[in-house]
């Protein structure tokens, strides 16, 4: 189902590398320049953010260096509260009204995960933060991007990359070939084994006519431009 409010409504995704510029844990300057984007464009668009977990636990990567993979996928979806946290605090700084609703119980630093009070937030211009993912081992952050977005009947899903502008056709800081594609079906892209989202959130997309638009986060402004529907990166659709 992809409908709506009058009001564009969008669920954006970024990802804790993002956070942690790379390095573990967040950094307050990038977390900062993340926030007064997504403020700017508050007062024109409904907007929700999925963060990722990346600058602290991959599951998967603590599970192949012998840990119980639901143990570490929990401290995965753990470390996405803590950027939640982070991205409230600089959202509070830049003048905005965040809300955090996480899909893991914790009672004392987010809500919980309740669409409706979600879609609510956002009628009233709050921004609302979805940390802990979907509560779910095996899940990835992106998958839940497309889960979330669908549960509120949002627009698009924005997915946010550092490091590449758009979706290519292989990886082109490894590629010399590779060249920038501007839209492509959920089908090609996995299809051409195009790994710059996962596949179970192209799948989910796809089966339910969610767009997606793939954008790099540099330069600066263009979280802001992908938030107000500026055709920036490139569009994946069902
Ligand atoms: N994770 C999970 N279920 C979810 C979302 C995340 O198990 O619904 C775990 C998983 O271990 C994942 C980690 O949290 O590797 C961090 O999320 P992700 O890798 O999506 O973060 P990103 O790469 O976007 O920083």
């Amino acid at each position: 189902m992809t409908k709506t409010t009058e009001r564009r409504r969008v669920v954006l995704k970024l990802s804790g590398e993002a956070f942690g510029g790379g390095q573990l844990g967040v950094n307050p300057d990038i977390v900062s320049q993340i926030a007064r984007e997504i403020a700017a464009a508050t007062d024109q668009v409904e907007i929700a953010v999925v963060v990722g977990g990346g600058n602290f636990f991959r599951g998967a990567e603590l599970s192949q260096r012998g840990m119980d993979r639901g143990r570490a996928d929990y401290m995965g979806m753990l470390g996405t509260v803590m950027n939640a946290l982070a991205l409230q605090d600089f959202l509070e700084q830049a003048g905005a009204e965040p809300r955090v609703q996480s899909a893991i119980a914790m009672t004392q630093v987010a809500e919980p995960y309740i669409p409706l009070r979600a879609e609510r937030h956002m009628e009233k211009g709050r921004v609302v933060i979805f940390g802990a993912g979907a509560g779910l081992p095996y899940f990835s952050t992106d998958t839940v991007a497309a889960q979330r977005a669908l549960e509120i009947s949002a627009h698009e899903v924005l997915v946010a990359k550092n490091g590449v502008d758009a979706i290519y056709t292989a990886d082109p800081n490894k590629d010399a070939s590779a060249t920038r594609i501007d839209t492509v079906t959920y089908r090609e892209a996995l299809q051409n084994g195009l790994k710059v989202v996962d596949s179970t959130a192209f799948s989910l997309c796809m089966d339910n006519g969610m767009n997606m638009r793939v954008f790099g986060m540099e330069p600066a402004g263009n979280i802001t431009r992908a938030l107000l529907g500026e055709p920036i990166g490139t569009l994946v659709t069902a």
